[in-house]
């Protein structure tokens, strides 16, 4: 009982009157009890032998309780254990199969859109005069639906995800693909799931025939309302797609109604406006789902977040993730899905070695139909894992999946971020530090000061309305 008591890692929070704990170890949230909340706050003054400790909270606490919650809360890590021994310093690989296939079915594009990853100033693949084709042959997405059947044997539900550059560009491999992935899909007993990327700029009628026919999951990149679509998102000729893309959304959006219909937006320093986009998006056009997602981009670029822009964008964040809260505690439904898709990984426990599963259960293919770590990466040769073929180069998937492993990530191996963050988007990383193992030390307030927003609205919900977070169980 006398031994030295300090503190464990976790980040303290309070929402709905309540004090909480999110325990870095276990990535599990821990509300505290009054001798529990007493507890920490003597030991966040500096750490104290245990029998000093009940000393102090004697006259607030029996010391039965005490004890008690002093072996809770080394049980559960919020009260430092001594470290494990140390093992052999190679981190443990998990075996995962592989559950998500994006498919480039070109690396080709109607649009021009200045910030892109692809074409922009910051592309990783020459899709102009590389080595890949412009566009993946039919027969190359038959191999590919062959691979992601093989390599997910035991998975109930595979997903194939159609993605381009502009993905509609090669509506006749995409047609052909989902028809020929049903049928062998079948054959083996099994269901496949289906999505698509697109600028919606060809969502022509037969387009969205099909969509609706095969039910097809859609998400839509666009920017927001006119002034800011067009900012970026525009033509060769430097015209903007906004008014193109519209009347195409809203048929879609009409039609297709047995799959939620999402919109992906990309923020940049000069379209941060997240709650107009938001409204314009949801409640005026009728996505059910938004997502944001900042430009990833090198510093220099006039359109790159930093700083400033990062603060501006966590302050909106907090406002729109305000009224998913009261949307939440009514059991309305809200489309902001940065905070749903977070606060479903606080629920889940979700304590993550890498940022996302590219490389383990999602991989890209390149036109060509080599496996890259995702569909950023795809053609890329200094990222590729094998091809669907002859398969992934499992040598190769495991020295990159040691060298991205989290434990690799010095600054990361000690934030309270860490199960959900995992040190960000490789790619980018890479555009950031030439280095797609590299953490994304610029913007780890933002992560902290988002994840610690996310928690607040998880422990408000699970004390107000437990009864919402039965959809992630
Ligand atoms: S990148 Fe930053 S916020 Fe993310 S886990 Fe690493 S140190 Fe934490
Ligand atoms: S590496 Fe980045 S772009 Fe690729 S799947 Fe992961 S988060 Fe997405």
């Amino acid at each position: 009982m006398n031994t030295q008591l300090s503190l464990g890692e976790f980040h303290r929070f309070a929402a709905a009157h309540e004090d909480f704990l999110y325990l870095a170890p276990s990535a599990a949230v821990f509300r505290l009890d009054g001798a529990a909340s007493a507890v920490i706050t003597e030991l966040e003054r500096g750490p104290l032998p245990g029998e000093e400790l009940v000393r102090r909270l004697a006259a607030q606490f029996p010391a039965e309780e005490l004890a008690e919650t002093i072996a809770e809360l080394r049980r559960v890590r919020a009260i430092a254990t001594p470290a494990p021994a140390a093992t052999s310093g190679r981190p443990a690989i998990p075996k995962v199969p592989l559950t998500t296939l994006v498919l480039n079915v070109t690396n080709q594009c109607n649009l021009s859109c200045t910030y892109c990853y692809e074409y922009g100033e910051d592309k990783i693949v020459n899709t102009e005069n590389g080595r890949q084709p412009k566009f993946m042959s039919e027969q190359t997405a038959r191999e590919s639906v062959d691979f992601l059947l093989d390599a997910s044997a035991g998975i109930a539900l595979p997903h194939l995800t159609f993605f381009g550059g502009e993905t509609l560009l090669n509506f006749p491999v995409v047609q052909s693909t989902v028809a020929y992935a049903r049928r062998r899909a079948a054959e083996l007993g099994k269901d496949i799931d289906f999505s698509l990327t697109t600028n919606a700029t060809l969502l022509r009628p037969e387009v969205i025939e099909f969509l609706v026919d095969n039910r097809i999951g859609v998400t839509i990149s666009m920017d927001g309302p006119r002034e800011l679509q067009d900012r970026f998102r525009v033509f060769a000729n430097g015209a903007g797609s906004y008014d193109t893309v519209i009347p195409k959304i809203r048929e879609l959006l009409r039609r297709h109604t047995s799959r939620p219909i999402g919109a992906r937006v990309t923020l940049t320093s000069q379209t941060l406006d997240i709650r107009k986009i938001y409204r314009h998006l949801h409640d005026e056009i009728g996505f059910w789902e938004v997502g944001f997602a900042p430009v990833t981009t090198s510093p220099g670029r006039e359109y790159a977040i930093s700083g400033d822009g990062f603060d501006s964008m966590l302050g909106q964040f907090r406002d729109l993730a305000a009224d998913f809260l009261e949307a939440a505690l009514a059991n309305r439904h809200h489309g902001f899905s940065n905070v749903k898709d977070t606060i479903e990984e606080i629920h889940k426990g979700m304590s993550k070695a890498y940022p996302c599963g590219a490389g383990l259960g999602l991989l890209g293919v390149a036109t060509d139909g080599d496996l890259g770590l995702c569909h950023r990466f795809a053609g890329s040769d200094a990222h590729k894992l094998g091809d669907v073929r002859n398969g992934i180069d499992s040598l190769v998937q495991i020295g990159l999946l040691e060298k991205h492993h989290i434990d690799h990530k010095t600054d990361c191996r000690e934030c309270w971020a860490r199960p959900l963050c995992a040190g960000g988007c490789y790619h980018e990383a890479h555009t950031r530090y030439g280095d797609t193992s590299h953490a994304n030390l610029h913007y780890c307030e933002w992560i902290r000061g988002w994840t610690a927003t996310c928690l607040e609205i998880y422990g408000e919900i699970a004390v107000k309305n437990p009864e919402y977070l039965q959809q992630f169980a």
